[in-house]
Formats: structure tokens, sequence, C-alpha cells
């Protein structure tokens, strides 16, 4: 594996790989690597010539400075594990190499993905997201992007923004992976303790049971339920939501309708999302 830390040698490199047309996949992490990114890896590697992955944590996708203070850093284990999975190229830029003094922050158009959810509880978030993945889009001129539906409203958010300004890049969306109990991979279990992980797995719990009972009860009923459930194991909650597939709620559950609930809760101050499809369209009968 090569590693570039200088966004003009990475661009230079990619440059010269362009002349013998290479289909080159893109993975951006924020580190604190996972089976969840390694399948992103995986997939990339499957259908590329070469695999990027950029380990960049991104200060300005954080609302709160404090969880930003606090993430997790691993880098000598994500660099054994990216070499040990096959990938080509790590690219770890500093912050001044993403944002130098004369970068001009722009403002993206998200509509109403910007107030809802994620982008509701954490103001400004989106748009740091959006303002690292333009940038690092422009380094690294990827063919595909591969993202994770753990971070559902995340993907729909980029899809946007590479569509509304026409960047050329494939998005592909991979599924969430889990530990075996369920509880969703994520860089933020590691400031977990044995006895909050075994809290967390509840998030997982309260999607299954939304799963398993979506055409049996009503969705105020189902939200109630699993809200319940999460608050009396001491998890603050943010959101319990029930919606359609571009995340607008919905008040009934019909057979033929993509169906997702998503979550956002916090146990001390580490805070966790996931989401679940619970139906898909074309599973109609
Ligand atoms: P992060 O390092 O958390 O910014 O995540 C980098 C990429 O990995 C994003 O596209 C995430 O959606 C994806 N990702 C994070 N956790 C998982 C997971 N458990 N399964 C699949 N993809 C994931």
């Amino acid at each position: 594996m090569i590693l570039f830390k200088r966004p003009d040698d990475l661009i230079d490199f990619i440059q010269k790989k362009r002349k013998s047309i290479i289909k080159i996949g893109f993975v951006p992490t924020m580190g604190a690597l996972h089976q969840g990114h390694i399948s992103l890896i995986e997939k990339s590697k499957s259908e590329n010539d070469i695999t990027i992955c950029s380990i960049f944590i991104n200060p300005t996708q954080f609302n709160n400075p404090n969880d930003f203070k606090k993430y997790p850093v691993t880098i000598e284990a994500d660099i054994e594990q990216l070499e040990l999975n096959g990938c080509d190229i790590l690219f770890m830029p500093s912050v001044h190499d993403i944002y130098p003094e004369n970068f001009q922050k722009s403002n993206f158009e998200l509509g109403y993905l910007d107030n809802i959810l994620e982008g509701k509880h954490r103001a400004g978030h989106f748009q740091g997201v959006c303002m690292v993945v333009k940038r690092l889009l422009e380094i690294v001129k990827c063919d595909i992007l591969y993202l994770g539906q753990k971070d559902y409203q995340q993907c729909m958010v980029i899809k946007k923004m590479a569509s509304d300004l026409n960047i050329p890049v494939e998005i592909k969306i991979s599924p969430t992976i889990r530990e075996e109990n369920g509880l969703a991979m994520s860089s933020r279990n590691k400031r977990l303790n044995e006895a909050e992980k075994g809290v967390a797995l509840v998030i997982f719990e309260v999607l299954s049971f939304l799963k398993d009972n979506i055409f049996e009860l009503s969705i105020p009923a189902l939200l109630q339920t699993g809200e319940n459930k999460l608050t009396s194991k001491g998890f603050k909650v943010d959101y319990i939501e029930i919606t359609d597939e571009i995340l607008n709620p919905i008040k009934n559950a019909e057979k033929n309708q993509t169906i997702v609930a998503l979550i956002a809760a916090s146990i001390g101050d580490v805070r966790l999302i996931d989401n679940m499809m619970l139906n898909h369209a074309n599973n109609a009968e």
C-alpha cells in the first residue's frame, strides 16, 4: 500500500495511472476502521483496478467539539488492516491540506435533508460532510465512490450534492455490517465499555421489533414502544422515525412501499445512529 499525505502527490500519481485507463474506487473514512469500512474496501477492490481509502477526521462536520476531540484514533491498526485487506492507496491529508488558507467555503443546497433527522439534530453537519467530500473528490477523481447504508441520510446528501454539482462519479451504497449480536459496527463503539455495548444493542433490537411488527401495529404505537424501550435502557433519544425511501415520515405502512426506520440515541456522551429497511417496494405481492 502506498501512503500519500499531500494532495498534489496523490493527484500526480492518479494522473500518471490514468494514462493506462484504469478504474479507481474510493472509500472515504474518518479512521478507527472496522469490518464495515473493510467491506467497502473489498467491494471496491472487486470492481476497480485501484482502491483508494482516505482517513481524515473532518472538523467541519462535527457540531459538537467534544465529539470531535474524543473521536477514536487508531492509525497504526488502521494501516495494518488496510494492508491486510489489499487496499492500494491510503490518503491521509492534514486539515490544512483539505482546508488551505484560500479555501472557499460554499453553501450546499440540500433542501429538506438539511433540516430533518441528522440535519435537524446536528446543525451544519451535512454542510461539513459536503465540503469534505467535494474536496476529496476533486483530489481523488474516482470512478466509483463507496458509501455505507449505516449513514442512510448521508448517502442521500452526498448523492444530491454530486448530482447538483455534476460531479462525474458513480455512487454505490453497501449494506450495514453488524457484530454477531446485531450491533451496527461504528468507530464510536470503541468509546463504549462492555456494559454500554450491551445497552447499545437495544438499538438493533428496537429496529428488529419495528421490522417484525410494521404491518401488525400502527406507526404511532410502534414508535412509542420503540422509544420506551430505548429510554428504559438509559438512552437519550434524538429521534426514532419510520419513513419512506426518501425520509418522509409515513402515517401508514403499505406493502408496496419502501419503508425505513432510523434511530439516533446517546448513551452517556456517545451518540449512535442506525437504520433498517422494514420493507422493500419490490417485495409487493
Ligand atoms: P466513517 O469513518 O464513520 O465516516 O465511515 C466511512 C464510511 O464507512 C461511510 O460511508 C460509512 O457509511 C461507512 N460505514 C460506517 N460504518 C459502517 C458499517 N457498520 N457497515 C457498512 N458501512 C459502514
